[in-house]
């Protein structure tokens, strides 16, 4: 980051409703923007923001949990489109939209046909007489005759999820076409006009005549025809992306795709995956050397993922906070009301800080990653310093508890590092941390009350006390015993005796 750049941009940030930068450091302000923002939400929304005002009034008494979900929910769309005005990067949050609707055809096809249509149906490629070389042989003539403006060798996944739903699309509307033989059904002219066209450029093509060998139907019986054709390209898609998932040298090529990827079972007694090397003394154990990770300065956390890899995660919660079973957030519970345990005796409790994270994935989900991050800094305003560096608690405790469980900490990760990478993304985080009215117990910070607080040790409960503290009102100096590397000289101004 570098810092004057950061001073001379926000000396040139030019907010909406009269406000200068300052005014986000002074609580009078704070506070006068909250009520600029109730304002607001009223004249978009008056049903939304009526929920809201009430639940603000009564700072959430007697509302059911659900209930306030939803409320939350929709003020933080609210809330985003709101930051979005007021710091002009309205164009840069529909912007992250997009790259979420990028993926979604993505998601849809893993759902619909990878896993329902290839893994379920087939579990191993033993069942297809066909090898792989032979059946990508004719889906490469499909792609060619019919697909090739894809990007395919740009984003091979990608194109691959394209040409599958552009069937899939179609199979749904020829079944319900032929199977409404008594009921008014009229096919859309649009897939009408594509599944002619799919059926002449195919049939016209002497590469394609192993699709209409045994055709059961003749050209004129049209509907038939062209289901006919539609089914019989799906099996054939359906045979080469099984075979492709166990075939040795194309299975290398989709490793990271996240169309094949799907949840293992877990072994609750094998979770690292170590291998033995000292057969006197078993309890001397190593890792794999392909999961091994030297120490490098503070890179001690995972990967990141990207856009593709966290929207499959969010794709794969089932958003739980909907029937009140979000244990990743609340924990999970035995009959009797005692907190579950898994088969190693660890405690289910969830999320110490009882975080949004359903609601997180779900504004996720709909591309509003700035309306999530508000969302998960109600209960979690210091989370740059949790998610991957603390704890996994929430993912311990998620449903799924018999297989891999979603992937929280990356889901989290990736809505603050695209807020934080926004123009004003630091600056956004930063006001959260003092002004967030989707946190009803305290909307905004507090004017000074005359008094002093040191906390001594500044890990992450000495931050957050901190950080609570100064909301509250109270002067806080914190004070740790932190060994501080080598900070760039434009920061500290201090040069050394060499003068650099
Ligand atoms: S992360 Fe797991 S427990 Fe939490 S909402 Fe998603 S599926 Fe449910």
């Amino acid at each position: 980051m570098n810092h004057k750049t950061d001073l001379q941009r926000e000396n040139n940030l030019e907010l909406k409703y009269g406000f200068q930068f300052t005014d986000l450091f002074n609580s009078q302000k704070l506070k006068e923007l909250a009520d600029t923002f109730y304002n607001y939400y009223e004249k978009e929304s008056p049903a939304e923001y009526a929920e809201f005002a009430k639940y603000r009034d009564t700072k959430g008494a007697g509302f059911e949990e659900t209930a306030v979900s939803n409320i939350l929910i929709s003020s933080a769309r609210h809330l985003e489109k709101f930051l979005g005005d007021f710091f002009g990067i309205s164009g840069e949050l529909d912007g992250l939209k997009k790259e979420v609707d990028y993926e979604r055809v993505l998601l849809n096809v893993k759902k619909d046909f990878f896993q329902k249509r290839v893994f379920k149906k087939f579990r191993s490629a033993g069942t297809i007489q066909a090898s792989y070389d032979e059946l990508n042989s004719k889906v490469s003539v499909i792609k060619k005759v019919l697909f090739s403006s894809l990007k395919w060798s740009e984003d091979e996944e990608r194109s691959t999820a394209v040409m599958i739903d552009e069937f899939l699309e179609l199979e749904k509307d020829y079944k319900t076409l032929i199977d409404a033989v008594k009921t008014e059904f009229n096919l859309p002219e649009s897939s009408g006009n594509k599944a002619n066209e799919f059926k002449n450029k195919l049939f016209s093509s002497p590469e394609a005549k192993f699709l209409f060998e045994k055709f059961p139907f003749s050209e004129s019986d049209k509907d038939n025809f062209n289901y006919e054709l539609i089914k019989k390209v799906l099996e054939l898609f359906e045979h080469w992306c099984i075979r492709r998932a166990f075939d040795k040298k194309a299975k290398i090529e989709v490793k990271h795709w996240i169309l094949y990827k799907i949840p293992l079972d877990l072994n609750y007694f094998d979770l690292v995956h170590n291998k033995e090397i000292d057969v006197e003394i078993p309890q001397r154990m190593f890792g794999k050397d392909e999961s091994l990770r030297r120490r490098d300065g503070f890179k001690l956390t995972d990967e990141r993922y990207n856009e593709r890899e966290v929207m499959s995660e969010v794709e794969y919660c089932v958003f739980c906070h909907e029937r009140k079973k979000d244990s990743c957030s609340k924990g999970l519970f035995e009959k009797d009301g005692k907190v579950k345990k898994n088969p190693l005796g660890i405690k289910l409790n969830g999320c110490p800080l009882d975080e949004k994270i359903s609601e997180m994935h779900y504004l996720k989900n709909e591309g509003h990653t700035l309306g999530a991050l508000a969302a998960v800094m109600v209960d979690n305003p210091m989370c740059p310093g949790t998610g991957h560096r603390i704890c996994n608690d929430c993912m311990k405790a998620c449903i799924y508890q018999k297989q891999e469980p979603v992937n929280i900490p990356q889901i989290e990760t990736k809505v603050l590092t695209e807020v934080l990478n926004l123009t004003y993304g630091f600056e956004i985080y930063s006001l959260l941390t003092r002004w967030n009215p989707l946190n009803v117990k305290r909307p905004y910070a507090l004017p000074y009350n005359g008094k002093n607080v040191l906390v001594v040790g500044l890990g992450p409960a000495g931050y957050t006390l901190s950080q609570y503290l100064l909301n509250e009102g109270f002067g806080v100096v914190g004070v740790d015993g932190l060994k501080i590397e080598h900070v760039h000289k434009d920061i500290t101004g201090y040069k050394d005796e060499k003068g650099k």
